[in-house]
């Protein structure tokens, strides 16, 4: 008989110092799909939900679906929205009757009203219901805060390797192999976690494509890779954490999950550690101050500058609207320059009313905390008005829509500005070929982005920059107010 196995998704990262809060509706602008409908939106996409329908076709199982739900990070998943996710989980799993196995694909950094730790606590209820014998395997995001309840309750979490993540298929298939060897009663994987008294390390989690570039996540993550599949080890996770969620677990950690041996997975975990915690103050990248940023962007080249407008990064929580950099380029009279994206439905309004090939004069972005720079007063040609949805082709989430909400091209002098109505980082180039804009045909691209737009801009770039506007997902962890977070932690305190 085909072996049973449960299979769910709830994604997010949770920035706790955001004033937005995350609703069923944010859910809902980017991926919210029950039942068999999850199979019909990530069928055949470079998703882990995708990797796993793969597995179960390759080892006839039977897959029971319960949701799919992911949120551009933002603040603190609202009580009703968490109860609704992990209720269709857990009660997708009661109305099941026995299953053979649960899948998951987990972020591993949320944060609800209700529970500091998401995962954690969906593991437990989950785990509390089959009992010990019924494996049940997560994948997470590299950034997250890995915690004791969720080492305890999976029998093994599995991390993403890349950053930009491009392998969500891979570590599917890497957590579904498990399984199969699990349900074939081969292993009996337990895993264990260990963090230190450390909020930083592992440069953020970035790895590079050329190894003359390798920083120390590539370094420990070739340490990881050495140690699997040897000696009872089943599978070393590594993970950065996620720096903006004030709880008390949050910084980088090792799991390791081991052959029905938790001391000797906490063991593992604990030398691993000692490599994280030795190159913690380590990092592969520098930071430019706007005026170095524009001084850049006046000079030419055959390729594009790329400028990532890193503090005010969608994908870390940023607003999607701070205006500092922009206010820079405007002000040094950039030519053939384009912006994604200020994050302005009122502005987007503006320009539908008026219609494309109107001149508008409005005030562009920094609505949610004008802290991060003020709006701007701006004039410019409506160059464009979409709905905003397009499908990413690139290396990041090839094959999965992503939708901006109605969306306007506003042109401001020489810089096209994409303006949308629902926040998102920029991590694919049909950003902007969606909007009639050609990146590459650009001398200066600017995207909202603090490493994955490496993926698909990396390849076109000229040169690439991390302009610092000082916005919200700025990596000066010191402006944090901190309440929860177990202290002393490097670096804020002497440790
Ligand atoms: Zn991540």
């Amino acid at each position: 008989m085909a072996a049973r196995i449960l299979i769910g998704q709830i994604k997010h990262e949770t920035n706790t110092f955001s004033r937005l809060p995350t609703t069923l509706e944010s859910y809902g602008k980017r991926l919210l799909a029950y039942g068999e409908d999850m199979f019909r939106q990530l069928g055949g996409t470079r998703t882990e939900i995708g990797g796993y329908m793969e597995a179960a076709k390759a080892n006839g199982w039977e897959l029971i679906p319960t949701v799919a739900g992911d949120a551009t990070p933002s603040g603190k998943v609202t009580a009703e929205a968490w109860a609704k996710l992990s209720g269709t989980i857990v009660e997708g799993l009661e109305k099941a009757g026995k299953v053979d196995g649960i899948l998951l694909a987990l972020h591993g950094a949320m944060v609800t009203e209700t529970v500091d730790d998401g995962e954690g606590d969906l593991l437990k209820r989950l785990r509390q219901r089959v009992g010990l014998d019924v494996p049940i395997f997560a994948t997470l995001d590299l950034h997250a805060n890995v915690t004791d309840a969720m080492a305890d309750n999976a029998s093994a979490l599995i991390a993403y390797r890349t950053y930009p993540h491009i392998d969500h298929v891979e570590r599917a298939t890497q957590a579904a192999e498990l399984m199969r060897r699990a349900l074939k009663g081969e292993i009996r994987p337990v895993s264990a976690v260990v963090r230190r008294a450390t909020l930083d390390a592992l440069d953020h989690g970035r790895t590079h494509a050329d190894p003359r570039d390798a920083g120390p996540m590539d370094r420990v993550l070739a340490a990881a890779g050495a140690l699997e599949g040897r000696d009872g080890v089943l599978s070393v996770s590594v993970h950065a954490g996620f720096q903006a969620a004030d709880i008390h677990d949050t910084g980088p950690s090792v799991a390791v999950c081991a052959d029905g041996n938790r001391a000797k997975a906490k063991a593992v975990a604990e030398r691993m550690m000692d490599l994280v915690w030795d190159t913690r103050g380590q990092s592969t990248v520098a930071h430019s101050d706007l005026a170095s940023a524009m001084a850049e962007a006046k000079q030419k080249g055959d390729k594009p500058l790329v400028i990532a407008d890193f503090t005010d990064n969608p994908g870390g929580g940023g607003y999607g609207d701070a205006t500092r950099l922009l206010g820079a380029m405007i002000e040094a009279k950039l030519d053939n320059a384009a912006f994604h994206s200020i994050n302005d439905p009122e502005a987007v309004a503006i320009g539908q009313k008026a219609g494309k090939g109107a001149t508008v004069t409005l005030a562009l972005g920094g609505k949610v905390d004008p802290i991060f720079g003020a709006p701007l007063n701006v004039t410019g040609v409506v160059q464009n008005l979409t709905e905003g949805s397009f499908i990413c082709d690139g290396p990041m989430h090839k094959g999965v829509r992503l939708n901006h909400g109605p969306t306007m091209v506003l042109k401001i002098g020489g810089i096209e500005v994409v303006v949308t109505s629902n926040r998102l980082q920029t991590i694919d180039r049909q950003a902007f070929l969606s909007q009639g804009i050609d990146p590459q045909a650009k001398s200066v691209v600017v995207v909202k982005s603090s490493q994955h737009f490496r993926a698909a801009f990396g390849p076109i770039a000229r040169k690439v920059v991390l302009a610092d506007g000082g916005a919200l997902t700025s990596p000066d962890l010191k402006r944090f107010p901190y309440k929860n977070l177990r202290r002393p932690i490097w670096p804020l305190d002497p440790v």
